[in-house]
Parts: C-alpha cells; sequence; structure tokens
C-alpha cells in the first residue's frame, strides 16, 4: 500500500530494527577493536621487555668493573656483541647513581635521560619519540654499595608506528563495516517484514462485506505463516458467524412478516365494510392468537440473541435437577392430559448439575412440549434422568410421528422446522430446539437424537454432574426472569 515499501521512517519496524542492529554491531565492534588495540601494544611492549632484559644481562658480563667507572670491555667479543646490539636497535649504556652516562654503545645519546629510583621498566617520551629503558643496578662486589645503573633502551617509533597502523585501518574499517551491517540489516529486515506487508495490503482490502477474501500465505509455516493462517482462520469464522447472522436476521424478518401480513389481511378484510358484533368477536379472538405468535416469536428471538452472552460461562451454581426435572413434568402434565398422551417418568433422587435452573428449565420445557406436540391422542412420552460417570443423562423418549433420517441433522438450525405446514399448524416457529442446543452447549453438554416417522423420536440430553466445590453464587439476570414469567403469564408454551 501506499509508501509502505522502503520508506526510511523511524516508526517502521524495519528502520527501527536496523537501527538497533547497526547500534548493537558498533558497540561490539568498538569492544573488540579497543580490545586488539591494546592486546596488540602490550604484546609489542613485552617482546621488547624480554629483549631488553635478554641484552642486560648480556652487557652486564661485558661490563669492566676494575675502575671507579664501570665501562665496557674492549675484548673482540665484546666489541662483536655491542655491534649486533646496536644492529637490533638496542641502546645499552652505564650511567652513575646521579644520572651522568660513563659509557654506552648502540644509540644510547639519543636515550632520554632516566634516573631510576629502582629497577625495572618504564616508557619515556611521546609517541613515536618514545623509549622504553630498563635500568638494572650496578653494585659494589660485597653487594652494598650502588655504583650505577646499566640502562638498555630500545625505541618504540617501531611500536607506535605498528599501532597507528592498526589505528588508520580501524578508522577506515569500522564506519565501512557499519554502513555494510546497515545496508545488510535494511535488506534482511526487509525480506523478513514484507510478507508482513503483504499480509497488511490483504488485510486492508477486506471489508465486512467482502469476507470471502483470504491472505493464502504460501511461505514456509514460520511466525509469519503462522500468523497468515490464523487470519486466515479467523476470516473464515468471522465469514461463517456473519453469514449465520443474516441468515438469522433474514428469516426472523421473514417470520415476523408473515404473522403480520395475515393480521393485516384480516384487519383490512374485515374494515372493508360493516360487520356484526359476533364478526368483530370472532376476527378480535383470532387476531389475538397471531399477536401471541407474535409476541413468542419475538421472545424466542430476544433470548437467542441475549443468550450469546454466554450467561452459563460467567458462574453456575449447583441445581437440584431430580426436583428441576420432576416439576416440569408435573407443569406439563394438563398439557399432556388435555391432548390425550400418557407421561411416565423415571427420575433418580438427589441429581445436582451445576448451571442455571432457568436455562435447564426451559431447555426442558422445549423438548417436553415437542414431544406432547408432536405426539398424536393415546400416545406415549416418558422421561428418566440418572447419573452416570460423572455425567447425567436425561431422555425424553415419545411415540410420535417421528423425524424423516434426512431431517434429523438439520433440526437444531434456527427457524428449520421439518414440515413447514406441519410445525405451523402447531404454533412452532422452529427456534425451540435451537434454543436447547444453545443452552445444552453452554452448559458443556451433549445432545443426541433418534428418531423413526410414524414410531416416535427419542433425545438424549447428557450434562456434566455438579462437583460441589464449584459452587459459585451467581444471581439469575432479570431478564430471564421476566420473559420466563411472561411467558407462562400468557398461556403460551415456554420458549
Ligand atoms: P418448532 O417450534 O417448530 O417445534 P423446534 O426447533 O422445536 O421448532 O423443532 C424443530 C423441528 O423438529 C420441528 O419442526 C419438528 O418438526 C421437529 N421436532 C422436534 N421435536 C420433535 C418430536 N419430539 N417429534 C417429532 N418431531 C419433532
Amino acid at each position: 500500500m501506499r509508501g509502505i515499501r522502503y520508506r526510511v521512517d523511524i516508526r517502521t519496524l524495519r528502520v527501527r530494527l536496523t537501527l538497533w542492529y547497526v547500534l548493537l554491531m558498533g558497540i561490539t565492534l568498538l569492544v573488540f577493536s579497543v580490545y586488539v588495540y591494546f592486546r596488540l601494544q602490550n604484546n609489542l611492549i613485552a617482546q621488547v621487555d624480554s629483549s631488553l632484559q635478554v641484552t642486560a644481562s648480556q652487557a652486564l658480563t661485558n661490563l669492566d668493573m676494575e675502575n671507579a667507572r664501570p665501562a665496557f670491555q674492549n675484548t673482540e667479543e665484546a666489541k662483536t656483541t655491542a655491534a649486533q646490539l646496536s644492529s637490533a636497535g638496542v641502546a645499552v649504556q652505564v650511567i652513575s647513581s646521579e644520572g651522568t652516562v660513563w659509557d654506552g654503545f648502540g644509540a644510547y645519546q639519543s636515550v632520554p635521560k632516566w634516573r631510576p629510583s629502582g629497577p625495572g621498566f618504564v616508557t619515556v617520551g611521546e609517541d613515536k619519540n618514545s623509549w622504553r629503558i630498563y635500568s638494572q643496578p650496578i653494585r659494589s662486589a660485597d653487594g652494598r654499595r650502588l655504583i650505577g645503573w646499566l640502562q638498555t633502551a630500545h625505541s618504540l617509533a617501531s611500536v607506535e608506528h605498528t599501532l597507528e597502523g592498526l589505528r588508520e585501518q580501524l578508522y577506515f574499517a569500522l564506519p565501512l563495516v557499519l554502513l555494510l551491517a546497515a545496508l545488510g540489516g535494511f535488506f534482511l529486515a526487509n525480506r523478513a517484514l514484507s510478507p508482513i506487508d503483504r499480509i497488511t495490503r490483504t488485510a486492508q482490502a477486506i471489508t465486512a462485506s467482502d469476507l470471502n477474501q483470504r491472505i493464502n500465505y504460501q511461505g514456509p509455516a514460520d511466525e509469519v505463516g503462522r500468523l497468515a493462517s490464523t487470519l486466515d482462520h479467523m476470516l473464515e469464522r468471522l465469514q461463517q458467524a456473519f453469514a449465520q447472522e443474516r441468515r438469522f436476521t433474514d428469516d426472523a424478518a421473514h417470520e415476523l412478516r408473515t404473522p403480520l401480513t395475515v393480521l393485516k389481511g384480516r384487519i383490512g378484510v374485515t374494515l372493508s365494510r360493516q360487520r356484526s358484533k359476533s364478526h368483530y368477536e370472532q376476527t378480535l379472538m383470532e387476531l389475538d392468537r397471531e399477536v401471541d405468535r407474535l409476541i413468542h416469536l419475538s421472545t424466542a428471538l430476544l433470548f437467542l440473541s441475549r443468550i450469546d452472552q454466554n450467561l452459563v460461562a460467567r458462574g453456575t451454581r449447583p441445581v437440584h435437577f431430580s426436583e428441576l426435572i420432576i416439576s416440569i413434568v408435573e407443569q406439563m402434565q394438563p398439557l399432556a392430559e388435555e391432548k390425550g398422551i400418557e407421561i411416565e417418568s423415571r427420575i433418580e433422587q438427589g441429581i445436582i448439575v451445576c448451571g442455571y435452573e432457568e436455562l435447564l428449565m426451559r431447555l426442558f420445557v422445549n423438548i417436553l412440549d415437542n414431544a406432547i406436540k408432536y405426539t398424536p391422542a393415546g400416545g406415549q412420552v416418558s422421561v428418566s434422568a440418572m447419573p452416570s460417570n460423572g455425567e447425567v443423562i436425561t431422555r425424553v423418549a415419545d411415540t410420535g410421528v417421528g423425524i424423516p433420517e434426512a431431517e434429523l441433522p438439520h433440526i437444531f438450525e434456527r427457524f428449520y422446522r421439518v414440515a413447514s405446514d406441519r410445525s405451523r399448524a402447531t404454533g412452532g416457529a422452529g427456534l425451540g430446539l435451537s434454543i436447547v442446543d444453545e443452552i445444552v452447549r453452554q452448559h458443556s453438554g451433549r445432545i443426541d437424537v433418534q428418531s423413526q416417522v410414524g414410531q416416535g423420536t427419542t433425545f438424549t440430553i447428557v450434562l456434566p454432574a455438579c462437583n460441589p466445590t464449584e459452587n459459585s453464587k451467581v444471581s439469575d439476570p432479570d431478564w430471564l426472569h421476566s420473559h420466563w414469567a411472561k411467558g407462562k403469564a400468557n398461556g403460551h408454551k415456554s420458549r
């Protein structure tokens, strides 16, 4: 996109990475150079020192100590040694304890004056004019009296020259290496970050209305590859969620429109001419039923949209499950009797489930309501609940009309009705089982259905049993109570 590539902006990651790289490289090179420089300097001086020490011990043997002022012997051997040492650049001299030069050979006259206070090495002078001097005491034969000093010296000009060469090389090489590092660093950072640029460009091109685009990163499965595939998966889920949401809104609008159209039509026909009082009463009763359907539908829709807030995940508390199921069966008994259906129940005592009582109630009311609704007169509905291996298994079986096998995978979908004519006649909107499914999911449970057309249907609901330590006190939200109460007060089926 605009200016992402190669823009030298301190805010871009590639420039910041390069600067850090150059900074760290610079510090490392500087420390390394300083170390190499001083190491070389010490080594060179140590070499000079050892040669000065050897020379001093050689020169001492050539010293004539007969006179008051010691001087070098005049033998042929002494002369040869002196010539060799001179050509090696070593100056040797004998000085009095006051510093007066008595004798010497080599370039001893150029050696800076140095009156030692003790034996050892010293560097005298500056830079190329500096000398390294080794002083060794000359003592009387009994060793008590200091006669003077034997000094061996070597110019440090060559050492300084070598060090200067190294300094020049470092002054030149360091900025060059840093420049190369900066270019290399920028190139590497750019190479590593260019897939992210591509991901950014693709992501920028994706809008809510065009969620079918994917990054489709073809590179290796490294950090960037994983980021790209994570984004692709996220887009996939978003697309599904958007599509589901759109389908839900379309279906909801359609479902609300149908009863409203019926209402409008009925009202229009009734108002088209003068009617009798009984006709108006009859029409109002029909309208009342349609309005009931609308209230029921909007309550279910509201419930479905609110339940997505993951109420159960926010906290559950132990629910006396056995008592809950028994009370639901009792509640549904009049409805079943009205239809000539027998309800048989086998509920084990003392079962406790962790969850939301209101939601669990709604779950089983919906299942039982369906069982009664889709079972013809003279049929039977049986309810059983029992604990098993840390779970609670509840079965609601009926001897009703059954569900065709091809339809079974869809019955939990929102607004899905097996045979719309059949369900419309029963007043269902196809939301009851979606609510059931959502409640089961939020309780980390499972639901299974088995059915044979003409024989009956069995729903099996498995919920995790309650671990008493998981108690957490969460009060039921007001909206659940209000809608639940409204549903019952109006005498609707409680979906
Ligand atoms: P509705 O409100 O239409 O009953 P549901 O979501 O509760 O919607 O059920 C979806 C479909 O599953 C219904 O249309 C119905 O045909 C079918 N169904 C649900 N329970 C049963 C049952 N116990 N016996 C036969 N069919 C059932």
